[in-house]
């Protein structure tokens, strides 16, 4: 069976291709084919935006879909960025501005907790949109206080996952791919695919 891995986010794609290893399914990314809706997001939790981004890709190509929606969770921004991470002080801000916001906002807080969380929820959707299957996972740690290392993407140079010292900037791929957020919802996705059909 063919399943479409829906999302245009390099980073995503990169890690979900590394953590969906199950010889019984074919994964595509959007990246094989043409034609590819925009789908706006807009859901107020991350559990909405990926099921309304999994009916839609689904049902558009006819395919088994999943699609994560995931962010990143400050303390001391009450939950800020959240689901707006990837609009965070606008689309065109690129993650070196974003970051810079991020760091500026929480040195700007009255609260000055630095415990943050990444989170991922992944919806997984027939070809006619209905959701069958959805997981979330989430990494705790905190907010360094400058950008560190150039692994992975997003606000990883800013994130220190719970257990480590380091940031995911610095932390190899293989350290993120055991602790993220994104592995710990594809490792329950992964284990209803294997009853899946
Ligand atoms: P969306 O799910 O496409 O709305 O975008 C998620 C956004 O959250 C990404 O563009 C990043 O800004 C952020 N994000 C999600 N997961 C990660 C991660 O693993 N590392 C760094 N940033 C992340």
């Amino acid at each position: 069976m063919k399943i479409l891995i829906a999302t245009k986010n390099e980073g995503k794609i990169a890690e979900l291709r590394s953590l969906l290893s199950d010889e019984r399914h074919e994964f595509i990314g959007l990246d094989a084919l043409s034609d590819i809706p925009d789908v706006e997001e807009t859901g107020n939790t991350f559990a909405e935006n990926a099921k309304l981004k999994a009916a839609a890709y689904s049902t558009h190509f006819g395919l088994h879909t999943l699609a994560d929606d995931s962010g990143l969770e400050v303390q001391a921004l009450n939950g800020r960025p959240g689901v707006f991470s990837a609009r965070y002080g606008g689309v065109k801000k690129n993650y070196d501005a974003k970051i810079r916001l991020l760091l500026e906002q929480l040195d700007e807080a009255e609260n000055k907790d630095r415990r943050a969380r990444f989170v991922s929820h992944i919806a997984f959707a027939s070809p006619n949109g209905d959701v069958l299957f959805e997981a979330e996972g989430v990494c705790e740690g905190s907010i360094a206080f400058k950008p560190k290392g150039t692994n992975g993407f997003g606000y990883d140079p800013v994130f220190i996952p719970a257990g480590f010292d380091q940031t995911f900037g610095e932390l190899s791929d293989q350290v993120k791919q055991k602790t993220s957020h994104r592995a710990r919802a594809i490792a329950k996705i992964m284990r209803y695919l294997r009853d899946f059909a």
